[in-house]
C-alpha cells in the first residue's frame, strides 16, 4: 500500500431532498414553464437527477414583470438596512444548509466534494455577508451622494461554479436595491433551484428574486431580448457574450460581461519551487480546469524548465481522479459530454500541431465524463492550445528567458482575465504586475477569491467588475433609478 491508496470515504447523499421535478420560481412560487421540460444528469454517474421546466418567452415575460412589480412596490422603497437584513438571513441559511448545498453541487456539477465543501459554498455565503454589509452604506461606495438602483437585472450564469456565480450576481444586485431574474446553466440548475427555497425560507418578498431555467438559445435569449430589463449581467463564453453585446447595442440596457480567459502563470528561476508547483497545479487542475481565470498557460524561465516540470509531474502523480463525492478525490468529472468532446478535440489538435503530451496515468471510471490531468510541453505561442480557452484540465507550457519576454508572451492573448507571478523578488513582482494586461494578478499564490476584491477582465475577457465596492457600481446609477 502506498500513501495514495486510501479507502473510499464517500460523503452521503442522504441529506439531499431533491424533487422529481422543478418548475420555475416566479413571484415567490413554483410554476411550470411553457417550454419542454428537460432532464439533468450527474456527470460522474450519468444517472438522472431531476427534470426541470424550460421557460419560454411568455414565462420570461412573467418573471420580468414580477421583478418589476417587486421593484416598484417593495424593494426600491425599502431602506438599505432592511434589505441588508434579508441578505444576512440568506447568508446564514446558506451556512446552515452548507453540507446539503455542497453535496448537491457535487452531484450536479461533478466537482469534488472537497471543493464544494471548502470553496464554493463558504464563498457563496461570504458574498452575501459582504454585500449585506453594503446595503445601508451605498452612499459611501464612491458613486455620488445618492446612488440608486437600476431596476430589474437579468443575470445569466455558467455551469462551472453554479452556486458561487449565483452569489456573485445576486448579492450585489440585491444590496444595491435591484430585483432580479436569474437563469442558471442548463446542465447545473439544481443549487439555483434550491436557492429559491432559501429565498422562501428567508421570507424574501415575492418577485425580488425569480429563477428561470432553460437553454441559452430559448430562455437565455428571451431574457436578453426582453425590453423590460434595465441591466444584463452575463458570465459565460466570449462567443455568447458577443451576441449579447450586439443584442443590446443601441438600447439603454446596462451590460457587464465576465467572459473567458487564458491566464499566464509565470514562474521565474528565483521562485520557491515547491510553492510554485502547488500554485501551478491548483491554478489549472482546480475544478477540472473549468475556471475562467485558470492559469492555463505556464510560462517558465528556460533554465528551470526541466526541474519544474519534473516536480510538477511527480506531484500530479499523487492526485486522485474519481468519484467526486469521495473526500479523497482531487479531480472530479467533466461537467458534460459536450465539454468532454471539446476538450478531447482541442487536446488532439495540440498533439497534431507538434506539442508533447503528458497525461496522468490513472483509472477512468466506467460511467461519467472524465479527462485526466494533461500537460503539453514544447508549445509554440502560435499553437491552438496556447491561444484558445480549453476550459478543462489541460496545461500548456511555454518558456522565456527574460522578464520582458515573459511579459510579452503573457500579454500575447486575446484574453486578459488573470495572471500569476512566482518570484522571491518583490521589486520584480511589482514591475511585472504593472505590465501585465490582466484584471486579476496573483503573486506567489493563485485562484484566491475574496468578496472584497474586484474581479473582471480586459480585452475579450469582458468588461465590468464583480466583487468589492466596484461590484456595486454595476448595479447603481448616480441619477434616478427606474
Ligand atoms: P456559455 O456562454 O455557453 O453559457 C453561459 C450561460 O449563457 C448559460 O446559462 C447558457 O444557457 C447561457 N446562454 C447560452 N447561449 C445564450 C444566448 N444565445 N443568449 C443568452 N444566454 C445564453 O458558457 P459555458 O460553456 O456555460 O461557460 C463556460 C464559459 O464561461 C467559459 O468561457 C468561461 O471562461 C466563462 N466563465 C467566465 C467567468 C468570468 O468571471 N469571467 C466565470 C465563469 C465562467
Amino acid at each position: 500500500m502506498t500513501f495514495t491508496d486510501y479507502d473510499a470515504a464517500p460523503e452521503s447523499t442522504s441529506i439531499l431532498n431533491i424533487r422529481e421535478h422543478y418548475g420555475l420560481f416566479i413571484n415567490g412560487s413554483w410554476t411550470n414553464g411553457h417550454g419542454e421540460s428537460f432532464t439533468t444528469i450527474s456527470p460522474s454517474t450519468e444517472s438522472v437527477i431531476t427534470t426541470v421546466s424550460e421557460a419560454d418567452a411568455t414565462d420570461v415575460d412573467r418573471a420580468v414583470k414580477a421583478a418589476r412589480v417587486a421593484y416598484d412596490k417593495v424593494w426600491s422603497r425599502m431602506s438599505g438596512a432592511e434589505r441588508g437584513k434579508y441578505l444576512f438571513r440568506i447568508a446564514r441559511i446558506l451556512q446552515e444548509r452548507a453540507r446539503e448545498f455542497a453535496v448537491a453541487e457535487t452531484v450536479d456539477n461533478g466537482k469534488p466534494i472537497r471543493e464544494t465543501r471548502d470553496v464554493d459554498v463558504p464563498l457563496a455565503a461570504a458574498w452575501f455577508f459582504y454585500y449585506a454589509g453594503w446595503s445601508d452604506k451605498l452612499e459611501h461606495a464612491g458613486l455620488g451622494a445618492n446612488p440608486t438602483a437600476l431596476g430589474v437585472a437579468a443575470q445569466i450564469i455558467p455551469w462551472n461554479f453554479p452556486l458561487l456565480m449565483l452569489a456573485w450576481k445576486l448579492a450585489p444586485a440585491l444590496a444595491a436595491g435591484n430585483t432580479v431574474v436569474l437563469k442558471p446553466a442548463e446542465t447545473t440548475p439544481l443549487t439555483a433551484l434550491m436557492f429559491a427555497e432559501v429565498c422562501q425560507q428567508a421570507g424574501l418578498p415575492d418577485g425580488v428574486v425569480n429563477i428561470v431555467t432553460g437553454h441559452g438559445t430559448i430562455t437565455g435569449s428571451a431574457l436578453v431580448a426582453h425590453a423590460g430589463v434595465n441591466k444584463i449581467a452575463f458570465t459565460g463564453s466570449t462567443a455568447v457574450g458577443r451576441q449579447i453585446a450586439r443584442a443590446v447595442a443601441g438600447s439603454d440596457t446596462r451590460l457587464t460581461l465576465e467572459l473567458g480567459g487564458k491566464g499566464a502563470n509565470i514562474v521565474f528561476d528565483d521562485a520557491a519551487l515547491d510553492q510554485a508547483v502547488e500554485g501551478v497545479i491548483s491554478g489549472i487542475f482546480f475544478n477540472q480546469g473549468h475556471v475562467c481565470c485558470a492559469g492555463s498557460r505556464l510560462l517558465v524561465q528556460e533554465n528551470i524548465h526541466d526541474e519544474l516540470m519534473d516536480r510538477i509531474t511527480r506531484r500530479l502523480s499523487t492526485l486522485r481522479l474519481g468519484d467526486p463525492l469521495d473526500k479523497n478525490t482531487d479531480i472530479g468529472a467533466i461537467n458534460s459530454k459536450a465539454q468532454l468532446d471539446r476538450i478531447t478535440a482541442i487536446a488532439n489538435t495540440g498533439e497534431a500541431e507538434g506539442a508533447e503530451r503528458w497525461q496522468l496515468a490513472c483509472d477512468i471510471p466506467d460511467k461519467g465524463f472524465w479527462f485526466p490531468p494533461t500537460i503539453f510541453t514544447n508549445v509554440a505561442a502560435s499553437n491552438t492550445i496556447a491561444r484558445d480557452e480549453i476550459f478543462g484540465p489541460v496545461l500548456s507550457v511555454l518558456t522565456f528567458r527574460t522578464p520582458s519576454e515573459a511579459i510579452a508572451k503573457a500579454n500575447n492573448s486575446a484574453y486578459g482575465l488573470s495572471a500569476g507571478i512566482w518570484t522571491e523578488k518583490a521589486s520584480r513582482m511589482l514591475a511585472v504586475a504593472d505590465e501585465l494586461r490582466a484584471g486579476v494578478i496573483w503573486a506567489n499564490t493563485f485562484n484566491k477569491f475574496d468578496p472584497a476584491s474586484p474581479f473582471g477582465g480586459y480585452k475579450e475577457s469582458g468588461y465590468g467588475r464583480e466583487g468589492g465596492r466596484h461590484g456595486l457600481a454595476a448595479y447603481l446609477t448616480e441619477g434616478e433609478g427606474r
